[in-house]
């Protein structure tokens, strides 16, 4: 809940920053705004809600929200950066063929059905190919993200690719440089790697991404 509260007071501060304030008071925080502190219990409840979210520009444009999918308990969650047009019409994550990759890391290097697995995104709502994504929108949408973390209880969490990693974190460490570090938080483990999508482009990086899913492995044992 914490987490929970700073990612939306973080939300307020880059929304007045969006609207030109340089400094503001600190009486303007002192009320939460319950009926935004308070999400849904459930996975399926959640999902609702942000099926009906309208917290940012991205959900003008979306065809629809493509929600987590996956084993609800299940102990390997992998987080993404954002749906593209594909996932849009679909209502689905990783489809096409960042989506085949990433099923081939699941299945092929950890030995796992995709539908054991947990499968998300920072981003709910397909970003439009020349819209950048402002900082705000992630910080708003990591809400949605830390909730689905606190419900499924993951005990290893893959972060795929800087984005993911970055947001999740806060840790602006490079990639290259983090990668296949096991870093263990309080109830689960992050595992940052490559983003399938970079795999498709860079494939002689999926022996590192091997090396570093063997760690999801040796969490997990
Ligand atoms: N599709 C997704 O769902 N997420 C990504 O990060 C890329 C493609």
């Amino acid at each position: 809940m914490k987490n929970l509260h700073n990612v939306l007071l973080l939300e307020r501060l880059y929304q007045l920053k969006e609207l030109g304030y340089k400094y503001t008071s600190e009486e303007a925080f002192k009320e939460d705004d319950k009926n935004l502190l308070e999400l849904p219990n459930s996975l399926q409840a959640l999902k609702v809600q942000a099926f009906n979210c309208h917290l940012c520009s991205l959900s003008k444009s979306r065809k629809q929200v493509v929600f987590g999918e996956g084993n609800e308990q299940a102990d390997v969650m992998f987080i993404g950066d954002a749906p593209l047009e594909i996932e849009d019409n679909e209502g689905k994550p990783f489809l096409g063929r960042g989506g085949e990759m990433l099923t081939a890391m699941i299945e092929k290097v950890l030995g796992l059905p995709r539908q054991s697995v947990y499968v998300t995104n920072l981003l709910k709502c397909h970003p439009l190919a020349n819209k950048e994504v402002h900082e705000s929108e992630y910080h708003t949408c990591k809400a949605y993200l830390f909730k689905e973390i606190e419900l499924v209880q993951p005990k290893v969490i893959v972060t795929l690719g800087e984005k993911a990693y970055h947001y999740l974190t806060n840790d602006v460490t490079a990639l290259k440089e983090i990668r296949g570090t096991i870093m263990q938080k309080e109830s689960y483990a992050i595992i940052p790697t490559y983003h399938p999508s970079f795999l498709l482009k860079n494939p002689s990086f999926k022996q590192n991404v091997f090396e570093d899913l063997k760690k999801v492995k040796k969490v997990l044992s």
